[in-house]
């Protein structure tokens, strides 16, 4: 048997989680791939499921597979400084942003879903658990994100920013609350690069707004590009038509430039392999990166407590993630040359591991 190598190691932890027994920064619930802890696998920014059953293991900073060394270090990331403090009205920091992977500030804005009734939700999406479990706040206000965002910067040194929101009932689909949080990041901190990440506004005009307030990458989200899985995983979000998404992402290109614009793929869902990598090869053509991930099945979902649905095959994952990321290379694409964003953090994606 030939020796896993560095890239498709990463790309079957990725899947099958490690026994990490001390992650100071994770994520449960929230929106997107979550339930992972932060860790630097090799120096490299990493969000593992944290998987009590996975053949890989930590010991002395080194990854071991069944006992045996990988060849990878590991470390897990520092909690942040800036979880010990508090807003003046007594709200905790850590409930208004996270730190995600060792560098990067997250938040939800609005963590409600105008979708999160049982028959309309994502089904691999646990926006609202959070909420009830407490962790977090359901809308926060530009000026708590503002003041978290400062003292992520001056305690912790974060270098980008992600603000998503669920998706509200407006024509704007949340984007305008977006744009405000946006405004009140870069009045207190002008130079740190911002992603925003919505559904495509009704208004097109809106995505040129959250330029001007100052972000600067874009993820407009469509997880899947088959109509048959958006269909049965996405009931409500799957009803926005394709061609919605397709000129949202062609304003958002001409707005925001070439590759500073990606969507979540994910690897998992029942769709066609070599169908999603063709369409991944028009995205790319359009400008628009390709953020592939794996589904993880995470507690609090509807895929999880009610389908049972598993994670890929790692050889379907690993394929996969090396043929799109070989179109992107093809076309000088990078995640890490983005501003800001999940293409340019990299840790949820094996993409950046196969330079790209
Ligand atoms: S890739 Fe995105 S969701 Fe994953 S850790 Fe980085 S910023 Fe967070």
């Amino acid at each position: 048997m030939t020796a896993p190598t560095p890239s498709s190691t990463r790309v079957d932890v990725a899947i099958q989680g490690i026994r990490l027994l001390d992650a100071p920064v994770s994520r449960r619930s929230g929106a997107g791939p979550s339930d992972d802890g932060h860790v630097l696998l090799d120096g490299v920014g990493a969000a593992i499921p944290l998987n009590p059953r996975s053949p890989y293991s930590v010991r002395g900073g080194k990854l071991l597979l069944d006992g045996a060394d990988t060849g990878l270090g590991v470390e897990a990331v520092r909690r942040p400084r800036f979880y010990d403090r508090s807003t003046a009205d007594g709200v905790p920091y850590e409930k208004i942003a996270r730190l995600h992977s060792s560098n990067v500030l997250a938040t939800t804005v609005v963590q409600t879903c105008v979708r999160y009734d049982e028959d309309q939700r994502c089904r691999f999406c646990a926006i609202e658990e959070s909420l009830r479990a407490g962790a977090t706040v359901a809308v926060k206000s530009p000026a708590q994100i503002a003041e978290v965002a400062l003292a992520a910067y001056e305690l912790d040194g974060i270098t980008q920013m992600v603000m998503t929101t669920g998706t509200s009932n407006g024509r704007d689909r949340g984007a305008t609350h977006l744009a405000r949080c946006v405004r009140a990041v870069r009045e207190v901190l002008p130079d740190l690069p911002v992603q925003v990440q919505c559904e495509p506004p009704g208004d097109l005009a809106t995505i040129q707004e959250l330029y001007d307030a100052g972000a600067r990458s874009i993820g407009i989200h469509v997880e899947s590009l088959d109509d048959d899985v958006r269909a049965r995983w996405m009931p409500g979000k799957g009803s926005v038509p394709m061609s919605e998404y397709r000129a949202a992402w062609a304003e958002a290109v001409r707005v925001f430039g070439w590759n500073e614009v990606s969507t979540y793929l994910l690897v998992g869902l029942g769709e066609d392999p070599d169908e999603l990598v063709a369409g991944v090869e028009e995205l790319i053509a359009m400008g628009v990166y390709p953020f592939v991930v794996p589904f993880r099945p995470l507690a609090g979902t509807l895929a999880t407590d009610v389908d049972h649905v598993p994670a890929p095959d790692p050889r379907v994952l690993g394929s996969v993630t090396t043929r799109v990321a070989a179109a992107l290379r093809a076309a000088g694409m990078t995640g890490a040359s983005q501003s800001a964003g999940c293409a340019a953090c990299g840790a949820c994606s094996a993409l950046s591991c196969e330079g790209a």
